[in-house]
């Protein structure tokens, strides 16, 4: 292999490995740098990955246990741990199995090592047995992602006080589990666990669910996800934790303080956000500017304060997100080939992939009043919705949010089944500038869960047809 490069991208995970085949494919020479022994990052190994499969297979067994029958199946169905973590791993091992096909299709080199930056175009490749290997190069994309944040005082065995990483593996189902933090990954994990039976307890510090949500929708969701079984302790914090017996003792107080509580379990979930990745990559020997919560500082145009230095992903601001790392990938690379790459921070879906699954775009109604805009919104439930209805999974809602003035969409919230992937459509028509009128004029399918996104734009103008 070469040692001089145009580009080399330290870390293989969504913002890295996609920014590398995009830098290929516009001719420049490139490598990456990757600690761990597969590509893909956290999102592809201890990620969303990971946590879609098991989200899937114990949807699949709660719905087994609880609907099968009400459609003429009659099963009786039998949970085998050690078979569901071995359907997750499989489905990993695909994915991180395609990067490694794509980076090699590409022409792209591939080092196994920790990547530390000498100088702003050397790169010291350390790998874990074998000798160093200085790497010249043009230019450099930081892409080294996150890593689990802890609470202090709360030491992460990954066996009794897991990660999210320990909680996708889990040897067997915990009959108490408790998550501390109620985001999108304690919440999407609680749910796995909470499907395979475990009495699932999680304690928020704020007095809501899902922070930045949409307030209705994060209310909503909190409600659907109590009816399935889960227990909120919000506006909670925990101040103690005891492994000394033979279930775990967590104290908790109120946010604001008063009386403390004792709870019992037998797995603690640490699920409280995550910090940018930057320990190892020898970010003082070129200077490099980071926050002071640790995420590197970048331009425009993705640079940091050092020239020929550029970052993206979890590593720098914005939401720790799959595919807005993609973006910034994508429109580096641009950038680096003298193109105008560039990222539309106002159009980023997110998706909780709970069930129902939640899913917005844009602003939410609590931003929109705190920007002073004026704005219509309109609702439509899938209680009214004939394919939601006839699959009986009429749970949540579309909320369309309109300027009162221009009719141009500003936010789009769904709750309810396949939000995440109905959620696109509303990306593309705000990518457009697309108004309401505009979404309520798109013929849709028939029978789609869609129609529920036609007729809540069709309700800003307060003219639903099926309600
Ligand atoms: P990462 O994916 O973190 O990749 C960084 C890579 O850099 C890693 O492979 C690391 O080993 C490597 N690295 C670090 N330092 C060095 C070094 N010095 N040298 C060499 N290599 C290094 N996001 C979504 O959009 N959708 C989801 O459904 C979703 N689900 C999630 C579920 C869980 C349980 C978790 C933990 C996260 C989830 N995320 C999800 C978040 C998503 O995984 C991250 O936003 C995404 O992986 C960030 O991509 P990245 O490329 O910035 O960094």
């Amino acid at each position: 292999m070469s040692t001089s490069y145009d580009l080399i991208v330290i870390g293989t995970g969504p913002g890295g490995y996609v920014c590398a085949i995009r830098a290929a494919q516009l001719g420049m020479k490139v490598a990456v740098v990757e600690k761990r022994g597969t590509h893909g990052g956290t999102c592809l190994n201890v990620g969303c990955i990971p946590s879609k499969a098991l989200l899937h297979a114990s949807e699949a067994y709660a719905e087994a246990t609880e609907h099968f029958a009400e459609m003429g199946i009659k099963v009786k169905p039998e949970l085998d741990l050690a078979a569901m973590l071995a359907f997750k791993d499989e489905g990993v091992k695909g994915n991180v199995d395609g990067i490694e096909y794509l980076l090699k299709k590409n022409k792209i080199d591939a080092y196994v090592g920790l990547g530390t930056i000498l100088a702003p175009h050397q790169v010291e490749v350390t790998p874990e047995k074998g000798g160093k290997q200085t790497l010249e190069t043009k230019a450099i994309v930081i892409a080294t992602g996150s890593e689990v944040a802890h609470v202090p005082g709360i030491d992460v065995d990954e066996k009794r006080i897991v990660s999210s990483t320990g909680a996708l593996s889990l040897p067997k189902v915990p009959k108490r589990l408790i998550v501390i933090g109620g985001g999108y990954i304690g919440l999407e994990l609680g749910s796995v666990w909470s499907r395979l039976e475990s009495e699932v307890t999680v304690v928020e510090m704020l007095h809501t669910i899902t922070p930045g949500l949409d307030g209705e929708v994060a209310k909503q969701l909190q409600k659907i996800l109590k009816k399935q079984g889960l227990t909120f302790k919000l506006g909670a914090k925990v101040t103690g934790v005891d492994t000394s017996g033979k279930s775990v003792k967590l104290t908790i107080e109120p946010a604001e303080g008063g009386k403390a509580e004792t709870l019992e379990c037998d797995v603690v979930l640490v699920s409280i956000g995550r910090v940018p990745n930057t320990g190892s990559l020898g970010l003082a020997n070129v200077g490099v500017e980071t926050h002071a919560r640790g995420r590197i500082v970048v331009d425009h145009h993705f640079q940091t304060n050092v020239p020929g230095i550029y970052a993206i992903g979890d590593v720098i601001a914005g939401p720790m997100l799959a595919h807005k790392a993609e973006e910034e990938g994508v429109a580096v690379a641009e950038i680096l080939a003298g193109q105008s790459g560039h990222v539309n921070y106002d159009v980023i879906p997110s998706v909780v992939y709970t069930a129902p699954e939640v899913a917005s775009v844009g602003k939410t109604e609590e931003q929109l009043k705190e920007d002073g805009i004026a704005y219509k919104a309109g609702k439509f439930p899938f209680t009214a919705n004939g394919r939601a209805k006839v699959n009986r999974t009429t749970e949540g809602f579309v909320k369309v949010l309109a300027d009162a003035v221009t009719d141009r969409v500003l936010g789009v919230h769904i709750i309810g089944p396949d939000a995440g992937t109905m959620i696109a459509e509303a990306a593309v028509l705000m990518e457009f500038g697309g108004s309401a009128e505009d979404l309520a004029r798109t013929c849709h399918a028939h029978p789609t869960l869609n129609e529920s996104v036609k007729e809540a734009a069709l309700a800003v103008d307060k003219r639903p047809i099926h309600m």
